[in-house]
C-alpha cells in the first residue's frame, strides 16, 4: 500500500478514536448530571411536597380535635388524639427541615407550632378547671385557629418554593437531555461522515490491492522469465517461468543466475554509473539465446530483468538470412551474394575475375528427364565445379562458386596473379566436364559455356562486370556453346554494330537486298542431284555480302526472321516449282526453319498456303529443323512436325550430333532424315573419333528408318568414307558451293546433273 494512503487511514482511525472518546466523555458527563438532578427531584423535592401536604392536613386536623375537646371536655380522648396529631406534625416538621434546612418559613412554622402547643396546654388547663372559663377557652381556640391559618399560609408558600425548585430542575434536566440528544446526533453524523471517508479510503485501498495483485500476477503468469535483481546481481525474486525455464534446461537445482550472463554485476554497475534507466542486450546462457531488458527502479533500488528466449527466432532469422543469400538447391551462395562479394573484392583493388558458367542445353535435359532428376544433376554439377575449383587453389586460393537461376553458375576469382588465370581455371573446369556426371543412375555428358570479365581491367561496378561476363558468355553460346571467352571492349562495340546491322536488316527485304542461293544435295548411289538446300544471303549496300551465320541470329532475336522466313519459304518453293515446270529434273527443295518460326502456331497453315499458292507438290518440300529446336519442347515439336508431315512434306534434323538428343525422344519424332553436322565430317579423315561418330550416326539413322545426309563434304576421302557407311546423300563444296538460281538452273539443265566421282 502506498505510504500516503496508510497515513490517511491511520489519521482517520485516530480522529475516530478522539471523537468517540470526546463524545463518550461528554455524554457520560451529561448523563451523570441528569441522573443527579433526577435523583434530587425524585428523592428530595417530590417527597417534600408530600410531606408539606401531610403537614398541612395535620395542621387543619388540629382544630376539630380542639373544638371537640371544648365541646365534650373529654380529656382522655383529647389527649390521645392531640398527642397523635402533635407527633405527626413534629415528625413531618423534622423531615421537611432535613430537606430544607434553615428555610426561614420553616422557622416561622416552628415558632407558630410552639405557640400552638403553648395555647393548647393553656386550653387544656382552662377546660380542666372548675369552672370552666368558656370565654377564655373560646378566645384560645380562636387564637389557635389564627395560628393554624398562618402555619398553612407559610406551608403553602414553602410548597410554592419547592414547586419552583422542581420546575428549574426539570428544565435543567430537559436541557441536559437536549444536549445529550444533540451530542448523540452530532456524534452519529460525524460517525456517518467518517464512515463514508473510511469507506472511500478502504475502497481505494481494496482497488489498490486488487491492482497490486493483478500487477503481481503479471509477473507470476508471465510465460517468460522475470526477475528482480539487487545491485550486485543477486536474485530477489524470480517468477515461476524463470524456475521452470531453468528446470526445462536440466538445471533444477542450479541458481537462477545461470539464466543471466556471468558479467551481470558489471553490467548493472555500468547502468548505474551511466545513469541508464533501461538497457537491452542479447546473450547466450545455457546454450540458449536470450534477449534481456533491464530496468532500474530507482524508488525500490532494484532492477527488473525481463528475459525472452529468442533462440527460435534467431535461428529463423539466420535461416532467412541464409536463404536470402543462398540457393536452396545447391546450398551455394546466390547472385545477391555474388554482387556483394564482387563489390568487396573490387574495393580490395587486386586483380580478379567475374566468371559466368552456363550448362549447355540444360533445358532439353529437364524436358527429357524431368525436374527431379534435373535438380539432382544440378547438385552434382555444383559438386563437380567445387571439386574442380579445389584443384585450382594454386592459381586462386579463395575462389567462390555461386548459383544463379537456371543453368548458370557464378564464379568469383579474387587476388589473381595474371589475367590468364581465369582461362586456365575454366579450361580445367571444362576438362573435368568431359567425364560424365551422374544423376539418378544416369550418366550425362554436359558442356559448359564460360564468359568472364576482369576487374579492375574491365571497369565498371559489380553489376556491369556481371553483364560483361554475360555478354562474353552469350558470344560463346552463339558460337554453339562450349568454351571460354573473356569480355573485351570489342564485344560492346560488336553489340553496337549488331544494333546498327539489325536496323539495316529491317529494310533488307523491301530493298531487295536478300536473295537465296541453292546448294545441291547429291545421292551417293547415283551421284545425281536429288535436291537443293535454300541458303539465305544478304547483300548489304556498304558491307557487302553478309553471312547468314551473322545475321540469322539477329533476325531471330529481333523477330524479323518471321517475315524473312516466310519470304524464303515462298521464294524457294516458287523457284522449285518453276524449275519443275520448265522440265528440269524434279528435285527436292530443303528449307531451313528458324527456332522462332518453329515456335509459331500457324506454321503448318502458312506452309500449306505457300504450297497451294506456288503449286509445288508437298513431297518436294523438305523442312530442316535443328536438333536443339526439336528437342526444346519435345511434345510440342512432335505436334508441329506431325502437322507438317500431314501436309506431305519431309522433315530433316539439321546439324545432327551437335546437341543433346535423347534417343527415346528422337524415336518419337515424325522425321525422315538426319543431317550429319559438317563439324564431324570436316575431320573424319584425321580424327578416328569423328569417323566413328559419323558411322554411328548413320547406323542410328538407319536403325530408326531414317535416311542420312552428310553436310560439308569437301574431299573425295570424305565422300568415300561416307559411301562406306551407307550414308544416302551428301552436300558440300566437293560437289558444289551454294549457287544462284540461274547458275543452278544451268547446272541442272546442262545435263551434268550427275557427278562423276
Ligand atoms: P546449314 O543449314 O547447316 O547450312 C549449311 C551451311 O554449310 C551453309 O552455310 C553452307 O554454305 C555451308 N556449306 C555447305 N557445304 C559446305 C562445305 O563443303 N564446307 C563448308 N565449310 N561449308 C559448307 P551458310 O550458307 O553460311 O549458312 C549458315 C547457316 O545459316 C545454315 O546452316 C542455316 O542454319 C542458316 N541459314 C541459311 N539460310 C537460312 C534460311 O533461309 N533460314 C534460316 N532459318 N536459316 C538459314
Ligand atoms: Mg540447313
Ligand atoms: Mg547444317
Amino acid at each position: 500500500m502506498p505510504r500516503r494512503n496508510r497515513y490517511y487511514i491511520l489519521g482517520v482511525y485516530a480522529l475516530l478514536l478522539a471523537l468517540s472518546a470526546g463524545f463518550s466523555i461528554k455524554i457520560y458527563h451529561d448523563s451523570r448530571a441528569l441522573y443527579g438532578e433526577t435523583v434530587a427531584l425524585i428523592e428530595q423535592d417530590l417527597p417534600i411536597l408530600g410531606s408539606l401536604s401531610n403537614l398541612r392536613a395535620n395542621v387543619v386536623a388540629q382544630e376539630p380535635i380542639l373544638y371537640e375537646y371544648y365541646a365534650t371536655t373529654d380529656r382522655a380522648r383529647f389527649r390521645q388524639r392531640w398527642q397523635g396529631n402533635r407527633q405527626l406534625v413534629a415528625e413531618l416538621g423534622t423531615k421537611i427541615r432535613r430537606d430544607f434546612p434553615g428555610h426561614p418559613r420553616l422557622l416561622v412554622v416552628d415558632d407558630l407550632n410552639r405557640e400552638v402547643d403553648a395555647l393548647s396546654l393553656e386550653l387544656d388547663r382552662l377546660l380542666g378547671a372548675k369552672p370552666v372559663d368558656w370565654d377564655e377557652a373560646r378566645a384560645l381556640l380562636e387564637e389557635i385557629s389564627l395560628h393554624a391559618v398562618e402555619i398553612n399560609a407559610n406551608l403553602d408558600r414553602l410548597a410554592e418554593d419547592v414547586h419552583g425548585r422542581v420546575d428549574s430542575k426539570a428544565s435543567a434536566a430537559q436541557m441536559r437531555v437536549d444536549t445529550i440528544n444533540w451530542t448523540a446526533l452530532f456524534y452519529s453524523g460525524a460517525m456517518f461522515l467518517l464512515a463514508i471517508a473510511a469507506g472511500y479510503l478502504i475502497n481505494s485501498y481494496l482497488a489498490g490491492a486488487r491492482e497490486r495483485r493483478r500487477l503481481a500476477m503479471f509477473a507470476e503468469r508471465n510465460p517468460n522469465p522475470v526477475m528482480n535483481l539487487d545491485a550486485a546481481g543477486g536474485v530477489l525474486y524470480a517468477n515461476p517461468a524463470a524456475h521452470s525455464t531453468l528446470a526445462t534446461l536440466g538445471y533444477n537445482a542450479g541458481p537462477l543466475t545461470l539464466l543471466l550472463p556471468s558479467d551481470m554485476p558489471a553490467r548493472l554497475e555500468s547502468m548505474l554509473t551511466e545513469g541508464l534507466a533501461t538497457r537491452q542486450w542479447n546473450y547466450t546462457a545455457l546454450g540458449r539465446e536470450y534477449e534481456t531488458t533491464l530496468q532500474y527502479l530507482q524508488d525500490f533500488e532494484y532492477f527488473n530483468a525481463y528475459l525472452v528466449d529468442v533462440s527460435g527466432r534467431k535461428e529463423a532469422e539466420r535461416r532467412m538470412e541464409y536463404l536470402a543469400e543462398h540457393d536452396p538447391l545447391t546450398d551455394l551462395p546466390n547472385r545477391r551474394r555474388f554482387i556483394e562479394d564482387i563489390r568487396r573484392e573490387i574495393a580490395n583493388g587486386r586483380l580478379g575475375a567475374v566468371v559466368l558458367l552456363s550448362i549447355d542445353r540444360l533445358r532439353a535435359i529437364v524436358d527429357g528427364v524431368g525436374h527431379g532428376v534435373a535438380d539432382q544433376l544440378l547438385q552434382a554439377v555444383a559438386q563437380r565445379l567445387l571439386r574442380s575449383l579445389a584443384d585450382c587453389t594454386d592459381q586462386c586460393s579463395n575462389a567462390h562458386l555461386y548459383r544463379f537461376e537456371g543453368a548458370v553458375f557464378g564464379l568469383l576469382l579474387p587476388c589473381l596473379e595474371t589475367e590468364q588465370t581465369p582461362e586456365q581455371i575454366t579450361r580445367k573446369i571444362a576438362r573435368d566436364f568431359e567425364s560424365p556426371i551422374h544423376a539418378d543412375n544416369q550418366a550425362f555428358f554436359l558442356g559448359v559455356s564460360i564468359g568472364a570479365s576482369l576487374f579492375p581491367t574491365d571497369d565498371g561496378d559489380a553489376v556491369n562486370l556481371i553483364s560483361h561476363a554475360d555478354r562474353a558468355l552469350q558470344q560463346v553460346k552463339q558460337r554453339g556453346g562450349g568454351g571460354y571467352r573473356a569480355y573485351d571492349r570489342d564485344l560492346s562495340i560488336q553489340a553496337a554494330e549488331r544494333l546498327a546491322l539489325e536496323g539495316d536488316l529491317r529494310h533488307a527485304l523491301e530493298r531487295k537486298e536478300l536473295f537465296i542461293q541453292y546448294q545441291p544435295q547429291v545421292e551417293v548411289a547415283s551421284m545425281r542431284i536429288v535436291g537443293v538446300e535454300a541458303l539465305l544471303r544478304w547483300r548489304h549496300p556498304t558491307r557487302g555480302l553478309i553471312s547468314p551465320a551473322q545475321f540469322i541470329p539477329l533476325a531471330e532475336a529481333s523477330g524479323l526472321i518471321v517475315p524473312i522466313g516466310a519470304w524464303v519459304l515462298e521464294t524457294a518453293c516458287a523457284q522449285a516449282q518453276a524449275w519443275h515446270t520448265t522440265g528440269l529434273p524434279r528435285i527436292t527443295m530443303a528449307i531451313n526453319l528458324s527456332a522462332r518460326q518453329f515456335a509459331t502456331e500457324d506454321l503448318a497453315r502458312d506452309i500449306a498456303q505457300v504450297l497451294s499458292q506456288t503449286g509445288l507438290p508437298p513431297q518436294f518440300l523438305e523442312l530442316e529443323v535443328t536438333e536443339s529446336m526439336a528437342m526444346d519442347d519435345v511434345e510440342r515439336s512432335i505436334r508441329i512436325l506431325r502437322a507438317m508431315k500431314d501436309l506431305g512434306a519431309c522433315i530433316s534434323i539439321d546439324d545432327f550430333g551437335t546437341g543433346y538428343s535423347s534417343l527415346a525422344y528422337l524415336r518419337r519424332l515424325p522425321i525422315d532424315k538426319l543431317k550429319v553436322d559438317q563439324s564431324f565430317v570436316r575431320n573424319l579423315e584425321n580424327d578416328p573419333g569423328d569417323a566413328a561418330l559419323v558411322l554411328s550416326v548413320v547406323q542410328l539413322g538407319h536403325s530408326l528408318n531414317l535416311s542420312v545426309i552428310a553436310e560439308g563434304v569437301e574431299t573425295l576421302g570424305q565422300l568415300e568414307f561416307l559411301r562406306g557407311t551407307g550414308c544416302e546423300e551428301i552436300q558440300g563444296y566437293y560437289f558444289s558451293r551454294p549457287l544462284d538460281s540461274a547458275a543452278l538452273e544451268t547446272l541442272l539443265g546442262s545435263g551434268i546433273a550427275a557427278f562423276q566421282a
